[in-house]
């Protein structure tokens, strides 16, 4: 009988464990190895089109480094898995664990369709370098804070990358066809192992150097572009962490290793909250404003609709909207800032803005996506404090300094100087084509200060 591997948030084959642990077993048994993916019809629904686009070229690169042995099939994993394990006689699916909250309930129902059959749901690793819920206080208890999280984190320490399987004896069975990618505008990176190793190498030689001065300037490619490849596992995060030691030890600047490493440990750390406390998915892990603080009806219907558009009329806040839209990503700085104006601004609850992120973002991440909102937000463990509120003009000047970032996205504002892209209505003559401000900054910093004030008498 053949052993199943099946692929999930792992869509590779070098530095995978479960995949290593399939072909062991399988070579033990003298049979050969299924290489499963599951286009789960709950997920699929729910999912943005860049997500699935994107997934989709994913397989497709999985399905050619498989020899184009990739058995996909559509429907409910709690009754496709098991169906094929009964179908082809296994005894072991092999998986790499899965932490957010869908996964998990996922996984245990699999597990046990599978037990009553007398097969096993094998899990080895995670999409991690130390999987959620192992690093924690002397007490026992799960870290709130991240500092001393990373700490901790950096003490227990990884795996080496897993060598990856010479030769993997693939079985070939029936497999349903990828379905028609859905429309998306956006210009997405290419998907699958081979790009995500590229683009590692070339920010290993020409991005790391540089890396900690230059990951706050969204008008330099001054980051890795990484997040995507994380989130569908074309990578894993413990081959980033062994080529960066290697880095180091060659002389990479000590700086650059370690807030890139540092960068990994938030990834981490969020996945680590999320495991702990599911319910952070919809909901604030803490109360900062009273509920009636939030904007409702049409006036939350109307700003939230010119945040998405991009016309705020704040520039640095509708580049970011409007590169979102265009590529399924944003830069990082930039998500701060947009969430934070969303949130602060025009006072909507975060619930509203992480949706729509999770809607267009190719990098989506259950983890990720929520607890950087709740860290905006002031909602999260060890987040920004509420009163910490981000000045959109401020961060544009900063960060943004020759408004080459804003002008790139916002064409409108393409003949504007540096000295005033930041805050056009102070120009004599404004640009007619792009909004004035929809709300005054000033103004409603104030009202989200009071509001904060409130709750906390
Ligand atoms: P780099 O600067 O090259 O960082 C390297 C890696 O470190 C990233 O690939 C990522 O895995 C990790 N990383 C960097 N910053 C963070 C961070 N703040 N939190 C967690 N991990 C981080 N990231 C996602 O992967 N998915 C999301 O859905 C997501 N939603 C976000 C929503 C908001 C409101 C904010 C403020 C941030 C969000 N992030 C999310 C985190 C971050 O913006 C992206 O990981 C980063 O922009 C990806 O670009 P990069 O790979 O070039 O980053």
């Amino acid at each position: 009988p053949s052993t199943v591997m099946w692929f999930r948030r792992d869509l590779r084959l070098a530095d995978n464990p479960a995949l290593v642990a399939a072909v062991e077993s399988a070579r033990q048994d003298g049979s050969d190895v299924v290489g499963l993916y599951v286009l789960d019809d709950a997920l699929w629904s729910r999912a943005g089109h860049n997500r699935l686009v994107y997934l989709l070229g994913s397989l497709s690169a999985l399905d050619s480094a498989c020899d184009g042995a990739l058995v996909v099939r559509r429907g409910d994993p709690r009754e496709v898995v098991p169906a094929v394990a009964r179908e082809i006689g296994a005894t072991e699916v092999h998986v790499a664990a899965s932490h957010e909250p869908y996964g998990r309930q996922r996984d245990d129902a699999v597990t046990q369709t599978l037990a009553d059959d007398d097969r096993r749901l094998v899990v080895t690793g995670s999409a991690y370098a130390v999987s959620p819920g192992r690093v924690r206080t002397g007490a026992g208890t799960p870290y709130q804070v991240f500092t001393p999280f990373r700490r901790a984190w950096l003490e227990h320490g990884w795996r080496a990358p897993a060598i990856r399987p010479r030769s993997i004896p693939w079985a070939r069975l029936a497999s349903d066809e990828l379905p028609t990618a859905p429309a998306t505008d956006a210009r997405l990176p290419r998907a699958g192992e081979e790009a995500a190793r590229r683009r590692w190498h070339t920010f290993l030689d020409d991005g790391l150097a540089g890396y900690a001065e230059h990951r706050d300037r969204p008008d330099l490619a001054g980051t890795s572009a990484m997040s995507v490849h994380l989130r569908w596992g074309e990578i894993h995060p413990r081959t980033l962490l062994a080529d960066l030691a290697v880095a180091a030890s060659d002389g990479a600047p000590s700086d650059d290793v370690t807030t890139f490493r540092s960068e990994l440990a938030w990834r981490e750390f969020h996945a680590d909250v999320l495991h702990h406390q599911p319910g952070a998915r919809t909901r604030s892990l803490r109360t900062v404003v009273p509920e009636e603080s939030w904007a409702r009806g049409t006036r939350e219907d109307e700003r939230f609709r010119a945040w998405v558009a991009g016309r705020t009329g704040y520039p640095i806040v509708d580049a970011g909207m409007r590169q979102l839209v265009a590529t399924g990503w944003m830069h990082n700085r930039v998500r701060m800032v947009v969430a934070s104006f969303l949130v602060k601004d025009l006072h909507v609850r975060w619930q509203r803005g992480a949706a729509h992120f999770m809607e267009h973002l190719v990098d989506g991440d259950v983890s990720q996506n929520q607890l950087n909102w709740q860290w905006v937000a002031g909602t999260g463990y060890d987040a920004a404090p509420y009163f910490r509120i981000f000045n959109p003009v401020t961060q544009g000047k900063k960060f943004d300094p020759d408004g080459a970032y804003v002008r790139r996205w916002v064409p409108e504002l393409g003949d504007v100087p540096a000295a005033r892209v930041q805050e056009p209505w102070r120009l004599d003559e404004p640009p007619e084509s792009y909004p004035a401000p929809i709300v005054d900054h000033a103004v409603e910093r104030r009202v989200a200060l009071d509001h904060f004030a409130r709750a906390r008498r």
